[in-house]
């Protein structure tokens, strides 16, 4: 097996891409789009987070979002009418929360190794993506919010993430441009932030440099495996069908996985979650100033934060479960301006760019990284909320799965040639 495609160029699509091309495989990538990282991997946190490894999968999620249902202003938001992809899911959910803490000790740990593979390309390859090593402030504004962190510290610390309670004093001087008043925080210093969408194309521009065919404005329209052949089909504008036939192809493609999944044989249950994000331009040297440097992530309003360069403050967050449906809601925008309001009284708000994004989430919040049913069949998929965090590491790890696989097929072929 050495020709592999991947469909998807986003963050797992990409740094897949870059992994296997490494591994000396030679690799095509498919995405859809005109460039890399236009979905959800556009405009998201910028978090990049073993500090937020909590999974949802717990029963105060559920609680909170049957007490938010009929606000439209809540973090979590879900549309009441009943599909099987979301029933599946939901209960697929519900039976993964005895595995709570077994899977955000797991998602630390590997959060915390992603670390490591994406600095260091980083710096191979010379990519600017505002990279900004600040550490991350978790903040509460009440004592219940506060003690359930500090068990989640213990989990994360069982990952290899030490952080550390701060008081309201300490949060101050940590960021001193945050308005409000706390009842205590949670800061991670080894936690950083950055723009993915800069980073994805720098990456994705690098693999072109090491051989990768990255081919955009390609939407795949089928996938089928015998095992020994992958052959992808995709539309052409006025013609045809092109054909391409690989030794092997990986699924990166987001909330579509699921669908290449099925044409696949395999079952990847993934749900679109859309998040919402905006990007306040700071535009005069008072909002600059006024602009934390610190990321924050509020757990209350489960709002994240990321300061990308010197003019761009983003804040993200909310969960909607309302199928494959990007519409930019004026309603949802609105929470997440008032909170900069709020929090950081000095920003002009004037100018600010709303964004929506799926998130591609499995029902265990544990992204699918492994072999399909077919021998030459793999994914990489499904980061949910983490994906930006998570997507180095799972890179590596697929890298790892492909190559082994190509060394049986080897053994395999070599065996029967003995024979
Ligand atoms: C509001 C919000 C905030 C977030 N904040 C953070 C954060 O702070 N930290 C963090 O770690 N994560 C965060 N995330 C999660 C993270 O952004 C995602 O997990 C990640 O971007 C998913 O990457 P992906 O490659 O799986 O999907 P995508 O980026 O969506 O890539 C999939 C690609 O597949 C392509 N594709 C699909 N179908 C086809 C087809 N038929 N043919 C060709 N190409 C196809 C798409 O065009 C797309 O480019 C956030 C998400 C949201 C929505």
């Amino acid at each position: 097996m050495k020709s592999i495609a991947i469909i998807g160029g986003g963050i797992t699509g990409v740094t897949t891409a870059y992994v296997l091309a490494k591994r000396g495989f030679d690799v095509t990538l498919f995405e859809r789009h005109r460039y890399a990282a236009m979905e959800t991997s556009f405009a998201n946190g910028g978090q990049l987070s073993a500090s937020n490894a909590e999974v949802w999968t717990h029963w105060s999620t559920i609680v909170k979002g049957l007490k938010w249902m009929l606000k439209s202003d809540a973090p979590l938001l879900v549309n009441p009418t009943p599909t099987w992809h979301k029933l599946s899911w939901f209960a697929e959910f519900i039976a993964s929360i005895p595995h709570y803490e077994r899977n955000t000790i797991e998602t630390a740990r590997m959060a915390v190794a992603a670390r490591q593979h994406l600095f260091s390309w980083a710096a191979e390859e010379g990519i600017d993506f505002d990279h900004k090593r600040e550490g991350i402030l978790h903040i509460y504004r009440d004592k219940k919010g506060f003690d359930h962190a500090g068990k989640v510290s213990e989990l994360l610390a069982k990952g290899g993430l030490p952080r550390h309670a701060v008081t309201p004093e300490e949060m101050k001087s940590i960021e001193p441009t945050l308005a409000g008043s706390y009842y205590g925080g949670y800061f991670t210093e080894s936690d950083s932030t950055g723009d993915i969408h800069k980073f994805t194309n720098g990456l994705a521009a690098a693999a072109a440099r090491l051989g990768v065919h990255t081919l955009y404005g390609q939407d795949v329209k089928t996938v089928q495996s015998n095992g020994q052949q992958a052959v992808i089909t995709v539309a052409q504008e006025d013609a045809l069908p092109s054909v391409h036939t690989f030794d092997g192809v990986v699924v990166c493609a987001g909330v579509a996985s699921r669908d290449f999944a099925a044409q696949l044989g395999d079952r990847v249950n993934i749900y679109p979650v859309k998040g919402y994000s905006i990007t306040v331009n700071l535009n005069d040297e008072q909002s600059q100033l006024g602009a934390p440097n610190v990321s924050l992530l509020d757990d209350e309003t489960k709002l994240v934060t990321s300061r990308l360069g010197v003019d761009r403050f983003r804040v993200a967050g909310t969960a909607e479960f309302n199928g494959v449906n990007r519409d930019i809601r004026a309603d949802r925008i609105r929470p997440l301006i008032a909170w900069v309001e709020q929090c950081f009284p000095n920003i002009n708000t004037r100018s600010v760019v709303p964004w929506a994004g799926l998130r591609p989430m499995m029902p265990n919040m544990m992204p699918r990284v492994g072999k399909g049913r077919a021998a030459n069949v793999f994914y990489n998929t499904g980061h949910g909320h983490l994906g930006w965090t998570l997507s180095a590491v799972t890179a590596d790890m697929l890298g790892h799965v492909v190559s082994e696989a190509t060394r049986e097929t080897h053994v395999i072929a070599s065996s029967l040639q003995a024979i």
